[in-house]
């Protein structure tokens, strides 16, 4: 089967690998799409911190925002899988460490991450073995296509959570890339008010489409301020910024990561009262994603901006969409074409 890999920095082709096995405990799935994400772009251009640091190497078999169906299930595994469309938890954890028995299998010291960490190969190919523990069935009215924004829509549910978005709530999200947008109709869906700063005033138009109230390339004063400031941002000045623009007594979200540290003033947390918390991963999300979208609250489709052949990822890569990309900043792979 076909598979893209990244070989170095900024390096990468597709490769004839052999076709996975499903081992005891695993299924094989056909990939049906697969997101590509600022994780996997990172591992292109090599500044993703795991390379640094032991936790990931080249080569590496990427792509773990995937959806498709179980084409055949391994020895004790029930055979009834098969046929079923799913999506996985992208970390996997060992299952027997007092974090996993604890529900925080995601933060498990040895656990794989799906086309991230430890060697586990990913979803950029045409087909993929996880274990049945961590797959989530899809009900029907989850298409292939969002199927795939499940993974990253999980990430901006746990975003609108920890903001405690609700009715009579003002949010400041920083960021109008998919976290960011994904975050903003999460929140609105929770009856937040939401309002977006970004650096490329072409994408306000989406985030206006989606319910945020406005969006501006720096932040605006409003009435009251705001409870809740999140960063969806790559930029490590924003941590701080936060602190200082959010409300007394609010929170502050952090999902955004650059590969350079993000210093903060801890004397502005105590002063200001400010709870900040951070997210990880998906993982204790999925579920509610899965839900959010089959009963249409979000609409995470207005996101894609063009669904491509593996052929056509190293392009996208290297930043470049295709001519007829619409104005979502998202791209899906259909690893079949
Ligand atoms: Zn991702
Ligand atoms: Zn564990």
């Amino acid at each position: 089967m076909r598979a893209f890999v990244v070989t170095a920095p900024n390096t990468g082709h597709i490769e004839e690998v052999a076709k996975p096995v499903a081992k005891a405990g695993e299924v094989v799935v056909k990939i049906a799409r697969v997101g590509i994400c600022g994780t996997d772009v990172e591992f292109f251009n090599g500044s993703m911190p795991y390379l640094h640091d032991g936790q990931a190497s080249y080569p590496i078999r990427l792509g773990h925002e995937f959806t498709g169906t179980v084409i055949e299930a391994g020895p004790n595994v029930d055979q009834s899988w098969i046929g079923k469309r799913v999506i996985g938890d992208v970390m996997m954890g060992c299952g027997k460490c007092s974090r996993c028995l604890d529900n925080r299998q995601h933060t498990c010291q040895d656990r794989y991450e799906i086309g991230i960490r430890n060697g586990f190969n990913g979803a950029l190919a045409e087909e993929m073995s996880i274990e049945t523990r961590f797959l989530f069935q899809l009900p029907d009215v989850i298409t292939e296509e969002l199927g795939a924004l499940v993974e990253p829509g999980a990430n901006a549910w746990r975003v609108a959570d920890a903001a405690q978005a609700k009715p009579g709530k003002r949010i400041l999200i920083w960021g109008t890339g998919t976290i960011g947008l994904m975050s903003a109709q999460f929140c609105i869906a929770m009856g937040a008010e939401v309002h977006m700063i970004g650096i490329d005033p072409k994408t306000f138009p989406l985030a206006l489409e989606v319910g945020a109230k406005s969006a501006n390339t720096e932040v605006q004063p409003i009435d009251g301020g705001y409870h809740v400031v999140i960063d969806c941002t790559f930029d490590p000045s924003i941590p701080a910024k936060a602190l200082e623009v959010v409300e007394p007594g609010g929170r502050v979200v952090l999902i955004g990561v650059d590969s350079n540290p993000a210093p903060i003033n801890s004397r502005l947390l105590v002063f200001r009262d400010i709870t900040v918390v951070g997210i990880l991963s998906a993982s204790p999300g999925l579920q509610q994603s899965i839900d959010y979208m089959a009963a249409g609250k979000v609409k995470l489709e207005k996101l894609v901006g063009a669904t491509i052949g593996l052929s056509e990822v190293l392009d996208a890569f290297n930043g470049k969409r295709p001519a007829s990309a619409g104005p979502g900043p998202k791209i899906l792979v259909d690893p079949s074409r």
